[in-house]
């Protein structure tokens, strides 16, 4: 079989091409390139989609999560915490503004940041300097993090919660959106996530009015009342009124793309050998399955074996973020990040996009039992 893609962006263009001509060629006339009435209209959207009070773009998600611990002041002399197995820009976001990121192990089956662990590792910092000030959850993969466990523990312990949202945004937790799962919440529009512009987007999310305020000025150069009254050491993030018009146009196909994805999911997680460790489907979460992961302790022959295939996979995420180079200084001397070495040298991602059809997904499940029985 031929031309499976890992992602089908083509496809979903021409799916979304009517709409998204006549909204680009409304800005190519109208011009208004930065801060144009598209802006205001998706982070409306946005807001109503998530059902939170606030919601505020930003040039991308890794801004996104600058951009909330900014606005939270947090910065040198404060205590971070989160996973080690992620993404490196949820890390970057802590390190970035001074702070020290506190890596915590995940869990085995989520692959999000394990509770327990959060917890001693919170515990084991009260000798040390630092002011312990935030939990930056990611919800990996799609799946939203414990956010009733993870605002317990914050809330005993004085800390904020923050999401990094940016490869669940479509997804829930106990029925409620991501988006207003946290004090504040940072997803990425980058073109291969959920729901992805044409270049680098993100948005920020919150019911908090004061971190609303802040994020705003801070993305428009600290910005007061007016523009050159300047109020805080801010940056240049806004997102373009372009991406804001490609977003409003995907907006249109995007809950039916979720749910495509999580029929997907079903049909993996039930057909596929119980070889692989299979992603949690939950009862009352919802995964905007950005991507869907198996664990195998020979993926190096399988993922080979499947690009034979013409089945593309990917490795997300082959080193966990304290084994970086430029991060291993953080690491503590009572760290336990057993899950997330594992993880690393076990997991593989399959094509999971609402436009693989019935044959494609019967032939990525045939050869994937089939490899399970060779190895
Ligand atoms: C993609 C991603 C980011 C960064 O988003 P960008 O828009 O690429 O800056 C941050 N965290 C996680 C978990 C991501 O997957």
């Amino acid at each position: 079989m031929q031309n499976i893609k890992f992602l089908d962006l083509q496809k979903q263009q021409k799916i979304i091409k009517k709409t998204l001509d006549k909204r680009m060629e409304r800005v190519l006339n109208d011009s208004s390139f930065i801060m144009g009435p598209e802006v205001r209209e998706l982070e409306n959207r946005l807001r109503d989609f998530s059902k939170v009070k606030y919601a505020i773009t930003c040039a991308s998600g890794t801004d996104a999560l600058m951009l909330a611990m900014m606005a939270m002041n947090i910065g040198a002399g404060d205590a971070v915490f989160c996973p080690s197995f992620t993404f490196p820009a949820t890390a970057e976001a802590i390190a970035i503004t001074g702070a020290t990121p506190i890596f915590v192990d995940v869990g085995t089956k989520t692959f999000n940041i394990c509770y327990k662990d959060l917890e001693r590792n919170i515990e084991n910092l009260e000798n040390k300097k630092l002011n312990a000030k935030a939990v930056l959850a990611v919800d990996l993969f799609g799946l939203p993090a414990n956010y009733s466990k993870l605002t317990k523990i914050a809330g005993r312990y004085n800390l904020k919660v923050i999401s990094d949202a940016a490869q669940s945004y479509g997804g829930k937790y106990q029925n409620k959106a991501v988006g207003s799962l946290a004090d504040i919440t940072c997803t990425s529009f980058f073109p291969a996530k959920p729901l992805g512009c044409y270049g680098d987007g993100g948005a920020i999310f919150t019911d908090d009015e004061l971190l609303k305020e802040n994020t705003e000025s801070l993305r428009a150069h600290g910005k007061g009342k007016t523009k050159y009254e300047i109020i805080k050491i801010g940056l240049n993030s806004r997102l373009d009124t372009i991406q804001a018009a490609i977003l409003l146009s995907k907006l249109e196909v995007f809950e039916a793309e979720t749910l495509e994805k999580n029929r997907l999911a079903e049909i993996y997680n039930s057909e596929l050998s119980n070889h692989y460790q299979k992603p949690l489907i939950l009862k009352n979460s919802k995964s905007s399955w950005a991507q869907y992961t198996l664990k195998s302790n020979k993926r190096d022959k399988i993922t080979s074996f499947l690009k034979e295939q013409n089945i593309p996979t990917m490795i997300y995420y082959p080193v966990p973020m304290h084994k970086q180079p430029a991060y291993k200084k953080y690491l503590l001397k009572n760290s336990q990040l057993k899950n997330s070495e594992k993880l690393s040298s076990e997991v593989f991602s399959i094509p999971i996009h609402p436009y693989l059809s019935e044959l494609q997904l019967e032939y990525i499940i045939e050869n994937l039992n089939k490899v399970s029985k060779k190895f």
